[in-house]
């Protein structure tokens, strides 16, 4: 699918009786894939981010609660059983059940998609080659004990630092020393820098784009697939989403816009309503 890009300046109208404005080329996409969606034989894959995308942003994350009726409409996708719905976070995979709160465990891709978690509980760490996990628990071990300043976020497999809510200089300071300390080794085999907003990430493992290339393959290459997320690190996905074979549809969900790989643009919640609402009735009527 060519890319629709969606910009500020485009015109704009009202589209159909969705709450939110697209543009006309975004609302023709959207017509095209679920036309797709409602014809296709295989199995549709609905991928989705979960801050920013299905919840709005809290300082206390463990509050990021899903926006009012998206739990619900989730649980009816899921009921009517012919979606294989993923959620690919950059949070350890198990904070996502007690957030989603729904009645089937899902499917998880946490830790930017280093980390699986089947719906029966079972859970995959990617292994990092040796010598890229010793430098980073180097790193990790440093910034336990010296935060440059930032907000300093320890996983598995990577050092986190965040600059959310600093004054810009302060901020700038904080970005600074981190890239300093990141920048060198994100040269190493194993070992990637990933950017998102309001800080970055020194990681071993699969990113975003990785956890949506092994879904697509596991479906069979020729399922009808969509990606909605709102931050940096999903445009990996949405890049893997715009190559897939079979039906596509790669969805910035976020406030303001931004220039992205995606599709197209929608501002949640409305327009994340409207999307998941299109996706249960032509579940329904394919049923
Ligand atoms: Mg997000």
């Amino acid at each position: 699918m060519t890319t629709t890009l969606v910009h500020p300046t485009t015109p704009r109208r009202k589209a159909g009786h969705s709450a939110e404005d697209i543009s006309p080329d975004a609302a023709a996409a959207l017509d095209r894939f679920f036309h797709q969606l409602a014809h296709a034989r295989h199995r549709p894959l609905l991928l989705l981010d979960y801050d920013g995308t299905l919840a709005g942003f809290r300082v206390d994350r463990f509050q990021a609660r899903p926006w009012a009726g998206v739990r619900r409409q989730l649980q009816r996708i899921q009921r009517q059983g012919r979606t294989r719905i993923a959620v690919i976070t950059g949070r350890p995979a198990a904070e996502i059940a007690p957030m989603l709160a729904l009645d089937h465990p899902i499917e998880v891709w946490g830790l930017h998609g280093a980390e699986r978690l089947h719906p029966n509980g079972h859970r995959e760490l990617e292994d990092a080659p040796p010598a890229a996990r010793a430098r980073l628990d180097q790193v990790r071990a440093h910034l336990r004990r010296d935060a440059l300043g930032g907000l300093y976020e320890d996983k598995p497999n990577a050092a986190v630092m965040h600059w959310r809510g600093h004054p810009p200089a302060r901020a700038r300071q904080i970005e600074q020393r981190t890239r300093a300390l990141f920048e060198p080794l994100a040269h190493l085999e194993g070992i990637a820098l990933l950017e998102f907003e309001a800080g970055i990430e020194l990681r071993v493992g699969r990113d975003k784009g990785g956890a949506v290339r092994q879904i697509i393959a596991e479906s069979g290459n020729d399922s009808p697939v969509t990606y909605l997320g709102d931050d940096l690190s999903d445009e990996a996905a949405f890049r893997v989403v715009n190559l897939a074979g079979g039906p596509h549809l790669s969805v910035l969900m976020r406030r303001a816009w931004r220039a992205t790989a995606a599709d197209v643009w929608l501002q949640p919640p409305a327009g994340l309503r409207t999307f998941l609402a299109r996706w249960e009735s032509v579940d329904a009527a394919t049923a």
